[in-house]
C-alpha cells in the first residue's frame, strides 16, 4: 500500500505553504535538519531487502522547482509490523547534552482503510548514543526508546493533515547518537526531521559580555556563566549570569561600568565629548564641564581649571573652579566708645566672592607717624584673631591714645593660597581694604543714685542716673547689675550678674519677705567694668498665708481612682482571654469541619482560547449591577486598581461581605481584558479553599470584580503580625487548606505559577483560600517577580527550578511552590532564604541545599517539605498525597511532638552567621547589632554572657531565661547561633 495515493501535490503545496524552510533563531544549534541536506539522507532501513512489502522509503517530489525528500511506510493491513529508519550519526557538541527533535509527519486515519486489517496510528522515536559511527551495523537492541509519536490530527480523505512536534532527549553523555524510528504498522510520512540543541546566543547584558552557552539538561538546568566587561567597562566582581535549559539567560550578577571618561551608549562606553566629562565608574553619563573650566579633549575623567581660575584641595574636583575674592567693602572703625585703647572695625562682604562661600578676612595693624607707617607690632590684640576671621568684625586693643593707625583688612577662600602656589602668572586681583583711623579715649559714666520703683512679693523694679548722661545718638552704654540675699552665708554667697543696656530693670522669681543687696557699675566698651559703682539694700513683700489643703481628701479620691483603674483592666483582661479562648477553639474545630470535596470532573479551560474574552468572562461569571454593590473602604491595591471591602446586596438575597477589585481608570481594552481573565479564571473554581468569585460588573464603565471577603486579608502578613501565636496543629491545619485547594486546581490541570503565601487570603475562621488567579499575574503582577531575559517575570524563591530553567510549570513545580508556603507558614510568614539574593538563592538550590527547619517545626512537617523540593519532579509527592499526609498528622496530634533538628549539613547557610567582612564576631554586641537585636545586649551582659563562645553554647532555653520574650525574637536570636554554629562545621551536600 502506497501512503500518498493520489493527494501528495496537496501535502507538498501545504508544506510549501507553512514555510517548512524555517530559519532558525540564533539560540538553536541544528545538527541534522533532514529538509534542508536537499540530496538522499542515506539513512539506513531495516530490515533490509523487503522486496515485496518494503519498510521505509525515500519518496522524493519535485514542486515549483524545489526537491523534497520524505520517508514514508504504509504497510497496513501486514501483520507484526516492525519497520526501523535510523539516521546517520549526529556529532554531540561536548556541552550539549540536551536535544530537541522536531518532527513533522502525516499519519493516515486507520478508519480509511478497510476495518478489518490491522492498523495503527502511532509511531516511536528511539535513539542510541556512541563514540564513533558505527556505519551500517543496526542493532535493535542498542536503542532506547524515548517516546511514542502520536499525531494530533489524522490525515483522513476530507483532507491531510500536518503534525508538529518537539520531542527532548536529555543527559546525553557520549560523542554522538543516532535517532530511530519504528513503525509498527501505520501509514506514516516523516516531512521533516530536525535536531538540534539550545544555546544561549552570546550576550551584551549591562556592559557584561558572556559567551555563547549550550543550554544544560534537566540534571543541571542551570548553568553558570562567567562574563567580562566590555572594553573601558569595569566591575568590582566578576559578572556571571545563568544560562537556562531553554537557552535564556537568567539573574545577572556583577554589575560593569564605564570607566571615569566613558559613557554608556547602547551596550558600548563611549569616549566623553570634549566639554563633557565623567569622573567616577558609573552608570551615569558624561556631564557638561562645571563653571570656569575647561573641556578640550575628549575622554575627559575631569574638567581642568581655566586660567585665572582656581580649585582649592578639598574641592570635589568634579565642582566648578573659582576665582579670588575681591576686596571687602565699607571698612569702618567704631570710634564712639573707647576704652582702654580699643576699637572695633567692621567691613562688609566682597563684591565678588569668586563664587565661593570659605571667605575668611585677615587684619593688619600699621601705626603712621609723621607719614611714615610701620607695622603696629605683637603688642596689638585681636579680638577674636587677626587672621581666619569668619565674621566681617574684630575688635583690636591696646592701642595708644592719640595716635594714627592704618588697617589693612584682605579677605581671603579656600582658593587664594593654592592660587598663589599653583600659577605664578595668574592675575590676583586687590582683594585688601585699607582703613586709616585715629584713637581717641573716654571714661565710662558714673552711676549716681539708684532707687525701688515697684515692689511685689517675688519681684523688684530699679531705676538708676549716670553722670554725665548720655548725649544724643551717643552709642548705649551697658551695665552691670550684681544682686545677692543679704543674709547668706558669705562662704556659700550665690550672686547673680545681669548685663543691662538700660538703666532700669525688673528682677523677679525673688523670695518673698528677702533683703537683698544690689549694686550696678557701669561697663567700658570693651565690657570690662569702669567708674565707680554704687550699692543698695531693698526687700521684697511678705507673702499671705494660705487656708491649709484637705491632704486626706485627696488620698481617698486617688485611692478611689485607682481602685476603679484596676477593675476597669480585670474586667477587660477577663474578656479578652474569653474572646480568644472562642477563636482557637473556632480556628481548631474548623479544620475537620470543612466537607472533604470530591475529585472535579471538569477541567479548567484558558480563556485565551476564547477569541472574545469577553465572552469567557459571560461564561464563567455572573454578571451583577453596581447599584447591587456599596465600596466601603479600600483594603489593597492591586495591580489594576484599588481593593475594596464592601457589600453586596442582591435583591432576594442575604447581604454578604465582598471584596471588590476596580480597574483604574484610563485602562487600555488589553488592560480590560487581562483584568477581567481573572474572573473568567477564578469563576471556573468552586472549591471551599479557594477563593470564590461571586460576580463581575462589565457592562458599565468601571468593570469590577467581586470575590468573597477574607477578613484577615493575605496570610503573610496575617503570621507576621501574629507570630507565636498559633500551635503547630492550627499552623498545619491551614497547610492542610491550603493543599486541599491546590488539590482541587491541580485535578483540574490548573498551574498556579505563583503560589506563595501572599497569594493566600485568610478569614476570620482561620480558612485559607487561594487566591491571585490573573492570566498576567506571574508577568507583571508580582513584586517578587525577576525579569528574564525574554522579558517573562519569574519569583525566583517560590519557583521549582526547573520552572526556572525551562519554563516548565506544572502542577509538580506548585508542588515546590507549596513546600515554600509550608515553610513560610511554620516561621511565621518570615521571608524564605531571608535576605539571600536570587542569585544565592538559585546557586544554593543548585548546589542541593535547601531552607533549614523553621524553629519548633514539626519533624514530620519538615520531611514533607524537603519531599517537595526534589531537584526530580517525578518523585514529589502529589497534592492528593500532601492532603491526605496533613490530614493523617491532624488526627494524631501526637505526631506533631517531634520537632525538626536543625542540620547543617541539608541547610542553606542561616543569615548572619559572620560579620559584614565575612569574619567571624569579634562581640557579643557586634553580632546582636547584624542581627538587628541590639535591644538585648544588656540582658546578655546582665547574664554575664560576654563572648562569642559563651553565645554558642546557649541553648532556646538560655535565650528566654535572659528575658528574649517575643517570639519572634527568640527565634531570629537561637537561628542565628545555630548559624553560627554551622560555621564551625562543614558543609556537605545533601543528596535529596
Ligand atoms: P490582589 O490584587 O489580589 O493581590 O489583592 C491586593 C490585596 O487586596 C491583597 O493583598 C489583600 O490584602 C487584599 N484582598 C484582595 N482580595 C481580597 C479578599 N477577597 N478579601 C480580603 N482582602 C483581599
Amino acid at each position: 500500500m502506497e501512503f500518498f495515493g493520489g493527494i501528495r501535490p496537496l501535502l507538498f503545496s501545504y508544506v510549501l505553504i507553512n514555510g517548512i524552510f524555517i530559519t532558525l533563531q540564533s539560540k538553536e544549534e541544528v545538527l541534522l535538519d533532514m529538509r534542508a541536506t536537499g540530496g538522499e539522507l542515506g539513512w539506513l532501513t531495516w530490515p533490509l531487502d523487503q522486496v515485496d512489502k518494503p519498510g521505509w522509503e525515500v519518496v522524493q517530489k519535485t514542486l515549483n522547482g524545489s526537491q523534497f525528500y520524505a520517508y514514508s511506510v504504509c504497510n497496513v493491513g501486514e501483520p507484526e509490523q516492525d519497520n526501523w529508519l535510523r539516521t546517520t550519526f549526529i556529532q554531540r557538541r561536548p556541552s550539549a547534552s540536551r536535544i530537541f527533535v522536531e518532527l513533522q509527519f502525516i499519519v493516515r486515519d486507520c478508519n480509511s482503510f478497510d476495518a478489518s486489517v490491522p492498523c495503527k496510528e502511532t509511531f516511536n522515536l528511539f535513539t542510541s548514543e556512541s563514540d564513533a559511527d558505527v556505519g551500517t551495523t543496526f542493532r535493535k537492541g542498542q536503542f532506547k526508546k524515548v517516546v511514542t509519536i502520536a499525531p494530533d490530527e489524522i490525515t483522513s480523505k476530507n483532507g491531510m493533515r500536518i503534525n508538529t512536534e518537539t520531542k527532548v532527549v536529555d543527559n546525553l553523555s557520549r560523542k554522538g547518537f543516532y535517532l530511530a524510528f519504528q513503525d509498527i504498522g501505520a501509514c506514516v510520512a516523516l516531512l521533516s526531521v530536525k535536531v538540534y540543541y539550545k544555546a544561549c546566543t552570546a550576550t551584551v547584558e549591562s556592559l557584561a559580555r558572556f559567551p555563547e552557552t549550550v543550554a544544560g539538561s534537566e540534571n543541571q538546568a542551570l548553568r553558570e556563566v562567567k562574563g567580562e566587561c566590555v572594553e573601558n567597562a569595569q566591575s568590582e566582581e566578576v559578572p556571571r549570569i545563568y544560562c537556562t535549559a531553554d537557552g535564556e539567560w537568567v539573574v545577572q550578577v556583577g554589575h560593569c561600568q564605564c570607566k571615569p571618561g566613558y559613557e554608556k551608549v547602547g551596550d558600548t562606553c563611549q569616549e566623553c565629548q570634549p566639554g563633557f566629562f565623567k569622573a567616577a565608574s558609573s552608570d551615569g553619563k558624561c556631564e557638561p564641564c562645571p563653571a570656569n573650566t575647561q573641556g578640550l579633549e575628549a575622554g575627559a575623567a575631569f574638567c581642568p581649571c581655566m586660567d585665572g581660575f582656581y580649585q582649592a584641595p578639598t574641592d570635589p574636583i568634579t565642582g566648578p573652579c573659582s576665582g579670588l575674592p575681591t576686596a571687602p567693602r565699607d571698612l569702618v572703625a567704631t570710634t564712639t566708645q573707647l576704652s582702654a585703647g580699643k576699637l572695633l572695625l567692621s567691613w562688609s562682604p566682597p563684591d565678588d566672592t569668586g563664587g565661593r562661600s570659605d571667605i575668611t578676612y585677615s587684619v593688619e595693624c600699621q601705626s603712621c607717624e609723621g607719614g611714615a607707617c610701620r607695622p603696629c607690632g605683637e603688642k596689638i590684640r585681636y579680638e577674636p584673631a587677626s587672621a581666619g576671621l569668619t565674621l566681617t568684625r574684630v575688635t583690636v586693643s591696646e592701642l595708644d591714645a592719640h595716635l594714627n593707625y592704618t588697617f589693612i583688612v584682605e579677605a581671603h577662600s579656600g582658593v587664594s593660597m593654592f592660587a598663589g602656589q599653583a600659577s605664578a602668572r595668574a592675575h590676583k586681583p586687590p582683594s585688601t581694604s585699607a582703613l586709616t583711623t585715629s584713637l581717641h579715649y573716654t571714661d565710662p559714666p558714673k552711676i549716681t543714685s539708684m532707687t525701688v520703683i515697684e515692689k511685689s512679693v517675688t519681684s523688684l523694679s530699679l531705676s538708676w542716673d549716670v553722670s554725665p548722661r548720655p548725649r544724643l545718638h551717643a552709642p548705649p552704654i551697658r551695665y552691670e547689675l550684681t544682686y545677692r540675699k543679704k543674709d547668706d552665708n558669705l562662704d556659700v554667697t550665690t550672686y547673680t550678674v545681669l548685663i543691662l543696656e538700660k538703666s532700669s530693670v525688673q528682677i523677679s522669681e525673688l523670695a518673698p519677705g528677702t533683703a537683698y543687696l544690689f549694686r550696678v557699675q557701669a561697663l567700658s566698651s570693651d565690657g570690662s567694668p569702669g567708674g565707680s559703682s554704687i550699692e543698695e539694700q531693698y526687700e521684697t513683700l511678705h507673702e499671705r498665708p494660705f487656708p491649709p489643703i484637705n491632704t486626706t481628701a485627696i488620698l481617698a479620691a486617688a485611692v478611689g481612682g485607682a481602685v476603679m483603674l484596676f477593675i476597669v483592666v480585670v474586667v477587660l483582661f477577663l474578656r479578652r482571654r474569653k474572646r480568644n479562648s472562642h477563636s482557637r477553639q473556632g480556628a481548631e474545630d474548623n479544620y475537620f469541619s470543612s466537607p472533604e470535596q470530591l475529585k472535579p470532573l471538569k477541567t479548567y479551560v484558558d480563556p485565551h482560547t476564547y477569541e472574545d474574552p469577553n465572552v469567557a468572562v459571560l461564561k464563567f461569571a455572573t454578571e451583577i449591577h453596581p447599584s447591587h454593590i456599596t465600596k466601603q473602604k479600600v483594603i489593597g491595591a492591586g495591580e489594576f486598581g484599588e481593593v475594596y471591602r464592601g457589600i453586596l446586596k442582591v435583591p432576594g438575597r442575604k447581604d454578604v461581605a465582598v471584596a471588590i477589585k476596580t480597574l483604574k481608570p484610563g485602562y487600555t481594552e488589553k488592560q480590560r481584558q487581562d483584568f477581567l481573565s481573572e474572573a473568567s479564571i477564578m469563576g471556573q473554581f468552586t472549591h471551599q479553599n479557594i477563593i470564590r468569585l461571586e460576580g463581575v460588573v462589565t457592562k458599565f464603565k468601571h468593570a469590577m470584580i467581586v470575590t468573597e471577603y477574607m477578613e484577615n486579608g493575605a496570610l503573610d502578613r496575617y503570621l507576621k503580625d501574629h507570630d507565636g501565636e498559633f500551635s503547630s496543629f492550627q499552623l498545619v491545619g491551614m497547610l492542610r487548606g491550603i493543599a486541599a485547594g491546590m488539590k482541587y486546581l491541580s485535578d483540574m490541570s490548573y498551574v498556579h505559577r505563583d503560589l506563595a503565601a501572599r497569594n493566600i487570603l485568610v478569614n476570620n475562621n482561620l480558612e485559607c483560600k487561594v487566591s491571585d488567579f490573573g492570566l498576567s499575574r506571574v508577568l507583571e503582577d508580582d513584586p517578587e517577580g525577576t525579569y528574564t531575559t525574554s522579558g517573562g517575570k519569574i519569583p525566583i524563591r517560590w519557583t521549582a527550578p526547573e520552572a526556572i530553567a525551562y519554563r516548565k510549570f506544572t502542577s509538580a513545580s506548585d508542588v515546590w511552590s507549596f513546600g515554600i508556603v509550608m515553610w513560610e507558614v511554620m516561621a511565621f510568614g518570615e521571608r524564605p532564604y531571608w535576605d539571600m539574593s536570587n542569585h544565592e538563592v538559585m546557586k544554593a538550590i543548585n548546589e542541593a541545599f535547601r531552607l533549614p527547619a523553621p524553629m519548633d517545626c514539626p519533624s514530620a512537617v519538615y520531611q514533607l517539605m524537603l519531599q517537595c523540593w526534589l531537584q526530580d519532579r517525578s518523585k514529589r509527592p502529589r497534592f492528593g498525597d500532601i492532603v491526605s499526609l496533613l490530614d493523617k498528622l491532624l488526627r494524631s496530634p501526637d505526631s506533631l511532638k517531634t520537632i525538626a533538628d536543625f542540620d547543617p549539613r541539608v541547610s542553606i547557610r542561616l543569615p548572619s552567621t559572620s560579620g559584614s567582612d565575612g569574619s567571624p564576631f569579634r562581640s557579643v554586641s557586634e553580632w546582636l547589632e547584624s542581627i538587628k537585636m541590639s535591644q538585648y545586649s544588656e540582658n546578655f551582659t546582665c547574664a554575664g554572657i560576654i563572648n562569642m563562645d559563651q553565645v554558642l553554647q546557649m541553648k532556646n532555653e538560655d535565650i528566654k531565661n535572659i528575658g528574649v520574650r517575643l517570639p519572634g525574637h527568640l527565634k531570629r536570636i537561637a537561628y542565628s547561633i545555630l548559624g553560627l554554629k554551622d560555621q564551625t562545621s562543614t558543609l556537605s551536600v545533601f543528596a535529596v
